[in-house]
C-alpha cells in the first residue's frame, strides 16, 4: 500500500527479463489493461531493449571493417612520414579486437549488475551505451596523442 501502483508497475516492467512470479504477472497485466501511461511505458521499454540488443550484433562486423579502413588510411599517411607505424597498427588492432570481444560480455555484465543492484533495465542499458562508446573515444585520443608524440619525435633534429 505504500507503493504507488504506477511506480510498482514500472519496476515490474523493468524486471520482466528476470522472470516475475505468477501473481506479479497477473497484477501487471491487470494494471496495464487499465492504465494507458504504464502501457506506453511498457511498449517504449520493449522497443528500446529490442533496439539496443540489435546494436552490438548488427554493428560489430561493420564497426570492425570501418575501424580497419580508418587505421589503414591513417597508417598509410604515417608511412610517408616515418617507419614506426606498426605501433599504430598494433594499438588499433588491440582496440578493435578488444571492442569486438568485450561488447557481448559487457552487455551481460551490465545486465547482471543492473539486476544485482535492482536498477531499472533502462538505466543500465543507457549506461551500457555510454560505456560502449568509451573505447572509440579512447582510441581517438590514443591516435591523437601518438600522432603528436611521433610527429614531435620526427621533428626533433638528430644532430
Ligand atoms: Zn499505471
Amino acid at each position: 500500500m505504500t507503493h504507488d501502483p504506477h511506480q510498482q508497475a514500472q519496476e515490474l516492467i523493468a524486471c520482466r527479463g528476470d522472470g516475475l512470479t505468477e501473481a506479479q504477472q497477473t497484477w501487471l497485466q491487470a494494471h496495464l489493461a487499465s492504465c494507458d501511461s504504464c502501457r506506453d511505458y511498457a511498449e517504449a521499454a520493449d522497443q528500446l531493449v529490442r533496439a539496443l540488443r540489435s546494436v552490438p550484433i548488427a554493428a560489430d562486423p561493420a564497426l570492425v571493417r570501418t575501424t580497419q579502413l580508418r587505421a589503414r588510411a591513417y597508417a598509410h599517411k604515417l608511412q610517408q612520414q616515418q617507419e614506426r607505424m606498426w605501433l599504430i597498427w598494433i594499438s588499433c588492432a588491440v582496440v578493435t579486437l578488444f571492442t569486438a570481444l568485450t561488447t557481448p560480455l559487457l552487455w551481460q555484465g551490465f545486465a547482471w549488475v543492473g539486476a544485482w543492484i535492482r536498477v531499472p533495465a533502462l538505466l543500465w542499458q543507457t549506461g551500457f551505451v555510454m560505456f560502449w562508446i568509451a573505447p572509440a573515444l579512447a582510441a581517438s585520443l590514443l591516435f591523437a596523442a601518438r600522432g603528436t608524440f611521433l610527429g614531435s619525435r620526427n621533428g626533433t633534429p638528430q644532430g
